[in-house]
């Protein structure tokens, strides 16, 4: 057996489901999921010592690599002045600055220390904002895991089959309208009918929790347009997108500006931080400036702001995020040539740095339907070939996979090379 077998086994002896986080259980491959003791640069390594080519990066939040030297020595040199003091600090101030200057939509921001939290935060915000109690999210778009979004919602709930959770009061998700991604006909007439209900519409910009599904042209824009007709609050979720399609985040990439932003992940380069932010106007409502009520004993934590500030310092430097999409758009030709070369169909989608992998005829991925119509046993046979050849790929046929800055020519082989095998065992 090996030491990841049998950590599993012990594991779920006291963790249900022997995990932290419902996705990595293998629960959409099958079989056992790796425990990993190391990660460097590119790679990650397992409790038995096997290294493999990442491209997950903690679910996202490591776009420089693994342990990059000037993100730890950030921390470390935080860690000699004490862990947590629960009280405004200079690095907060920096990081505040920081992520306003690099995202123009946002006027103010407030730490949290999840992605759920920071959504969670501004669909109240939005709501206190204005004195309306209904939200729009979209199929297969996940926010978190807050009841009121946990409505048709993608990622470990829709690999595991369950994208309504049951423990959701009838009564809270009968707030949540949620309409087909992409469908800008159907946002119109939901909000023809009932605008003064709705408080905001959230959406993912780019989906990446029901694979990767980008947007079609015209519908962040027309987002937009419905939002200020009806003086609905426009969030857009980058918790996923942000810092990693581009620089300023999928708002920057589409040139849309919406009114509230939630970012995580790429923020605290792996440690626990998230934001939301945006118009002065309405972040004015924010608690101790304002009446809606929002707090957390870590929000804003030294250590993880000191580990956020030089991750997006390090991704400032110009030329970052073409290398990052150059890489993602090499990549995925390969995969694509390989795969055409031995009769598999499949195809590919991409936004900077986050990509998904579809074994499907359709060279078009816009829906919901799409996107869950791909041949998941094809993805399952794909995901444990390319481990044995040394490639770790979310563990399931509906996560958006992510690169990173430091893989580079040796991985992109290993990976197609990878890849070639797979795609040959697959036809044979
Ligand atoms: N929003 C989006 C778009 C996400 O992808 C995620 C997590 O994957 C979240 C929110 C929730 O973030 P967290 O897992 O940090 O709570």
């Amino acid at each position: 057996m090996t030491r990841s077998a049998s950590l599993f086994e012990q594991a779920q002896k006291h963790i249900p489901g022997g995990v932290n986080s419902p996705v990595r259980a293998f629960a959409g491959v099958g079989g056992t999921p790796l425990f990993f003791k190391h990660a460097e640069g590119a790679y990650v390594v397992d409790e038995d010592d096997k290294r493999y080519v990442d491209y997950v990066g903690s679910w996202g939040p490591m776009i420089l690599g693994h342990g990059h030297p000037e993100v730890l020595n950030a921390v470390r040199a935080q860690i000699e002045h004490g862990l947590s003091y629960g009280a405004p600090t200079a690095l907060e101030v920096e990081m505040a600055d920081l992520v306003c200057s690099l995202v123009p939509s946002m006027d103010m921001v407030r730490m949290v220390s999840s992605g759920t939290e920071a959504t969670m935060s501004a669909i109240r915000l939005a709501r206190g904002y204005t004195g309306r109690d209904s939200i729009i999210k979209f199929e297969g778009c996940y926010h978190g895991h807050s009841d009121s979004l946990l409505v048709k919602a993608g990622s470990g709930a829709l690999t595991l089959g369950v994208p309504s959770s049951p423990g959701v009061p009838a009564a809270f998700a009968q707030h949540t309208i949620t309409l087909p991604f992409n469908d800008l006909d159907a946002v119109a007439a939901c909000l023809a009918e009932k605008a003064d209900e709705v408080a905001c519409i959230i959406v993912e910009p780019v989906a990446g929790n029901m694979n990767c599904v980008p947007p079609v042209p015209g519908f962040l824009e027309g987002l937009r347009e419905q939002c200020d007709k009806y003086g609905v609050v426009l969030i857009f979720d980058e918790v996923m997108t942000g810092f990693r399609v581009a620089l300023g985040g999928a708002q920057a990439h589409f040139g849309i500006t919406p009114d509230l932003s939630t970012f995580g992940k790429v923020i605290g380069g792996g440690m626990p931080v998230a934001c939301f932010g945006g118009k002065k106007e309405v972040m004015s409502y924010i608690a101790p400036l304002g009446p809606v009520y929002q707090a957390g004993t870590l929000s804003g934590n030294p250590l993880a702001m000191a580990a956020g500030i030089a991750t997006l310092k390090l991704i400032s430097r110009p030329g970052f995020h073409a290398e990052l999409t150059d890489y993602t758009q090499r990549l995925l030709q390969g995969l694509q040539e390989r795969a055409d070369a031995a009769g598999i169909p499949f195809t590919t989608t991409q936004a900077g740095g986050m990509f998904g992998l579809y074994f499907t005829d359709r060279k078009n991925i816009t829906s919901f339907a799409d996107a869950t119509s791909c041949n998941v046993e094809h993805f399952k046979q794909f995901f444990h070939l390319m481990l044995e050849g040394g490639v770790y790929l979310a563990p399931s046929a509906f996560e958006a996979g992510f690169t990173s800055i430091a893989l580079g020519d040796t991985e992109m082989q290993i990976t197609l090379d990878a890849a070639e095998k797979a795609f040959a065992k697959m036809k044979s």
